[in-house]
């Protein structure tokens, strides 16, 4: 936390702020989570806010932690611990108000300090265009809790929102002439030594939690809300692939739409190529990378939605033990570091031949192959057909128009396509057939 507050050329602010560029982050903002308000953590009415707050529009979210000489205990009342900071910072330190405009605890329990737009004193003597999160704890002694986490996202990534503050690009905070991101640590302004003479350098916001800032800033800008930066991904040009089929390409040149997947905290800068993968039998589905150079990373998605990745990752691999057939998946290759280098990737699955019955499709003839209007089949007279499919060869079942032995495959487009026969006993086998 910051021991003094500065006051600074007010009309030259204004200036400056007034001539700023609007940047458009977000069509929408994010929600204000819910917090404990000042009656809530203070109900006595004798921990007041100042009478007469200065105004700042934040430019930076600057996070602190208290602190404090100790880890506060289980079951520690945290409303008693926010008013000993009020205490500490009016009567101690002389400062009009609790210096932070926003405190959580470790069960991420939000308290409202200065609140909203008002100007706190927490960093080092350039409050003006900040606002202050202060997460309750030592995080030079202790991990920072994922439910306080969390909550420093939400309230970031409102305040971010609805500031239009880009947290990913690093820009200039004009009271210290610093280029920070807007959502950095208090020691980004004030390391040590200091370069300021109003205050020593400082480790807040401690080790623990500074090294997760870089992280909370992905995570913030992967807020679905925060439209400067959705994790979204483009799946309108998904290259279909059929198991056991080798693409072989070049990653793509497009920029990045996904900074993160589910499946793992890895950072992904770079563009995605999208495949599409529907396997038509149940089991495990493994998608390789090979012959590439660089870093690509390879997703398993269960939808177009990077929060639904599957199964593990490795560092050339995705597996997923449980895919069910009939059902599509996605298969993100990812560039980190924007490689654009050539790569292949294979997709094995179960196919529906791994699982049949080769006696069946010793019985089976299916005629021309290949084949451009009509299919035939003939079976001999104990196979009693109980079902027979088209699927394609990325595992979709298909309309069919079975004339007893002839099928009209006219409407097919160009392709390596099954013919599934199911009996009277329920065994089943495909046969490979080419539409050209
Ligand atoms: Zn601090």
């Amino acid at each position: 936390m910051g021991k003094s507050t500065c006051y600074l050329k007010m009309k030259l602010l204004v200036l400056v702020i007034l001539l700023s560029p609007g940047l458009e982050i977000s069509a929408q903002d994010c929600e204000q989570p819910n917090y404990c308000d000042r009656l809530c953590w203070g109900p006595q009415g004798n921990h007041p806010a100042q009478s007469n707050p200065a105004f700042t529009d934040p430019s930076h979210i600057i996070v602190h932690h208290s602190g404090d000489n100790l880890i506060w205990p289980v079951g520690t009342d945290f409303k008693l611990v926010v008013q000993a900071y009020w205490d500490q910072h009016v009567n101690t330190n002389g400062w009009s108000d609790i210096g932070y405009n926003w405190l959580i605890d470790r069960n991420g329990v939000i308290y409202e300090g200065r609140g909203d737009g008002v100007r706190g004193a927490h960093f080092s003597c350039m409050n003006q265009s900040t606002t202050g999160i202060c997460l309750i704890g030592n995080f030079e002694l202790e991990a920072p809790s994922e439910a306080a986490l969390n909550k420093l996202k939400d309230l970031s990534a409102w305040e971010a929102s609805d500031k239009d503050l880009d947290v990913l690009t690093p820009s200039r905070h004009n009271t210290s002439q610093l280029d920070l991101f807007p959502l950095s640590g208090h020691r980004d302004g004030n390391p040590s030594p200091a370069p300021h003479s109003c205050a020593s350098g400082t480790v807040c916001p401690g080790q623990n939690l500074y090294s997760l800032l870089p992280f909370a800033r992905i995570d913030v800008g992967n807020y679905q809300c925060y439209n400067g930066n959705p994790n979204l991904l483009d799946c309108t040009d998904a290259v279909s692939l059929g198991c056991g089929e080798m693409y072989s390409g070049e990653a793509s040149l497009d920029s990045s739409g996904v900074f993160s997947y589910a499946c793992n905290n890895w950072t992904e800068t770079g563009p995605e190529r999208v495949h599409i993968i529907t396997p038509t039998a149940d089991g495990p589905i493994k998608a390789e990378l090979s012959g590439f150079s660089g870093d690509l990373d390879v997703y398993i998605l269960g939808s177009c939605d990077p929060s639904d990745c599957l199964g593990t990752v490795t560092s050339n691999a995705a597996i997923y033990e449980e895919a069910k057939a009939g059902q599509s998946y996605f298969v993100v290759v990812d560039s980190d570091d924007g490689s654009a280098s050539g790569y292949q990737l294979l997709i094995s699955c179960p196919s529906p031949v791994d699982t049949e019955d080769p006696n069946l499709a010793s019985l089976i003839t299916v005629f021309p192959n290949p084949a451009h209007d009509w299919l035939h089949y003939r079976l001999p007279a104990q196979v009693k057909l109980q079902k027979i499919e088209i699927i394609n060869n990325f595992g979709q079942i298909l309309q069919i128009d079975d004339r007893q032995g002839t099928i009209d495959v006219s409407p097919l487009p160009a392709g390596t396509y099954f013919l599934r026969f199911t009996d009277q006993n329920n065994s089943k086998t495909s046969v490979r057939w080419v539409k050209n």
